[in-house]
């Protein structure tokens, strides 16, 4: 095996006691990259069409071989000086091309930031090069992280699942979970604003974690949602999420609303047992319920029944350890979830949006133009991809004076009925008082790519079990439960009152624990048979 397909615990171990050094597990890492990954992402470029194109992943947007190379270096020394080099010593990772990394291009997947290099690093990048991580590249999104498949980038080729490349990867941290899935690094930063950690990483089979709003600073990260926006880590194994959120976690000067509580040892927390814990069921999350704009009604449509299967199953053998199951949880705003968010999220990114004028940083028309107006509009028409001009009306028409009583502020109240609907089955001394609720991350597995892409309605329904989280600020960690009958991974995720990280850990630590020898655990993303990986 190797080293790229380790856990990152694993390496961190073996660079922190001499057996392997950091470079030489880069070094495999670059040399996966350039066996899987094929076309790194490039503004406007073609997409995939050549075989060997539809059959690499295109994970990422830049590789910083170069900077990894320095910080693999730095790692080696500090060993061989026997300083301590962290908790995730010479551990490769990516980060979503969402967070600033200084002197590196960072670039949203966007046109408007294409020349973007950043002056300053994200906290995140800051306290994962403290921790001892090697970034090796940004990886490809959704464009401003406004999608669920990743296809709106405008770096092409988009991003391809390694269990099927064929299919999307989730999104919008589509690159992130292609990465870690493919062992292009041990780990990827995401962000999640309405999903977007805990979708891709259950298309991929991996673990993905969105930490409580505040948990982890924004510092650093370009804005989609700011009042629901939450870095996170993804990985192959529970431990890797664990090691990266006690790493990343805490409160940040540079962010007002990063929380003050004081960050728990992760790993401990993970190792306890889940005997006498009380996890929910709830039939809201086994249906999208949807407005359909023909009939002018709800409709109702169950998830795909695979994966219903496999969250039942989950709770068995959870059952097993000596959880205890409680079933008919109801949450019976979960239904508004996405209706809420489409409002909420177009508001905040319209304002987000608006710093990208051609005039600070970023793309400029090259045409001529006569007035300030005009170069905005050419600007932003040249470099805005269809996603953000759709957000950027939205948010403005529903926050507009004659407009925001019947949305933006309708929206904040059922945010609220939302958030009562969690503090009500977490309340300890509520009729429920649960532990977490475990839920399927997504209605489906991964589709095929350009199969839902161009149809918003249906694109913004795979949200549904992940947005209401975002609403209330709570955490959920998606982790992989198996795999349909096409050979794609299904992923479950635990939700939890606020700063519950620990006992999500421990839930999902404690099922891939005792779910170990079970034959689905040794499947590998057929990619990586490929040259003899
Ligand atoms: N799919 C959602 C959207 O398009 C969520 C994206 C996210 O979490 N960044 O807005």
């Amino acid at each position: 095996m190797k080293t790229c397909d380790l856990p990152a615990y694993v390496i961190a171990d073996l660079i922190k006691t001499k057996q392997v050094s950091a470079v030489e597990v880069l070094e495999d890492t670059l040399e996966r990259i350039c066996q899987v990954d094929g076309r790194t992402g490039q503004v406007d470029a073609p997409e995939a069409s050549s075989e060997e194109d539809l059959s690499t992943v295109h994970a990422f947007t830049l590789v910083t071989e170069d900077y990894a190379r320095q910080q693999a270096g730095k790692i080696d020394k500090l060993v061989k000086e026997g300083k301590n080099p962290g908790p995730l010593a010479g551990v490769p990772y990516t980060a979503k091309d969402i967070f600033t990394v200084k002197g590196i291009k960072t670039t949203a997947g966007s046109k408007i930031l294409s020349n973007y290099t950043s002056p300053y690093s994200a906290t995140v990048v800051e306290r994962m090069a403290d921790a001892g991580a090697v970034m090796v590249g940004k990886v490809n999104l959704d464009e401003f992280t406004y999608g669920s498949s990743s296809e709106s980038s405008a770096y092409k080729p988009v991003p391809r699942n390694p269990w099927d490349t064929s299919r999307v990867t989730g999104g919008s941290s589509g690159g992130s979970a292609a990465a870690v899935a493919a062992g292009e690094g041990a780990i990827s930063l995401g962000t999640d604003t309405g999903g977007s950690i805990r979708h891709p990483a259950s298309f991929c089979g991996t673990v993905g974690l969105k930490p409580t709003y505040g948990r982890v600073s924004r510092y650093g990260l370009i804005a989609f949602g700011s009042s629901l926006d939450c870095p996170g880590p993804l990985a192959r194994n529970v431990t890797d999420a664990a090691l990266t959120l006690q790493a990343i976690a805490g409160q940040d000067s540079r962010d007002s609303t990063s929380a003050t509580t004081p960050v728990p040892n992760y790993l401990k927390e993970m190792e306890k047992d889940i005997r006498g814990m009380r996890i929910g069921l709830s039939e809201e999350f086994f249906r999208v319920t949807y407005f359909d704009s023909e009939s002018m009604e709800l409709v109702e449509n169950p998830i795909d029944p695979q994966i219903k299967d496999a969250v039942l199953s989950t709770a068995g053998f959870l059952a097993q350890l000596g959880a205890d199951i409680v079933m008919d949880v109801p949450l019976p705003h979960t239904k508004y979830g996405v209706p809420t968010y489409f409002v909420i999220s177009r508001v905040e990114a319209s304002s987000n949006l608006l710093r990208y004028d051609g005039v600070k940083y970023g793309y400029r028309t090259a045409e001529s133009f006569t007035d300030l107006r005009e170069l905005y509009r050419k600007t932003r028409g040249e470099a805005f991809g269809v996603e953000p001009k759709l957000r950027m009306l939205m948010g403005i028409y529903l926050s507009a004076a004659q407009f925001d009583k019947g949305y933006y502020d309708l929206a904040l109240k059922a945010r609220a009925l939302m958030r009562k609907d969690f503090e009500d089955i977490f309340d300890p001394r509520g009729k429920y008082h649960l532990d977490a609720l475990l839920t399927p991350t997504a209605p489906s597995t991964a589709f095929s790519i350009g199969s839902v892409y161009g149809d918003s309605v249906m694109m913004a329904y795979s949200d549904q079990l992940t947005a209401t989280t975002n609403h209330a600020g709570i955490p959920g960690l998606s982790f992989p439960v198996g795999f349909d009958n096409e050979n794609l991974p299904i992923g479950a995720q635990v939700l939890g009152p606020d700063y519950s990280e620990g006992v999500l850990l421990r839930i999902a630590r404690a099922y891939e624990k005792v779910t170990e020898k079970e034959d689905w655990r040794n499947k590998r993303p057929p990619i990586l048979s490929k040259n003899g990986n």
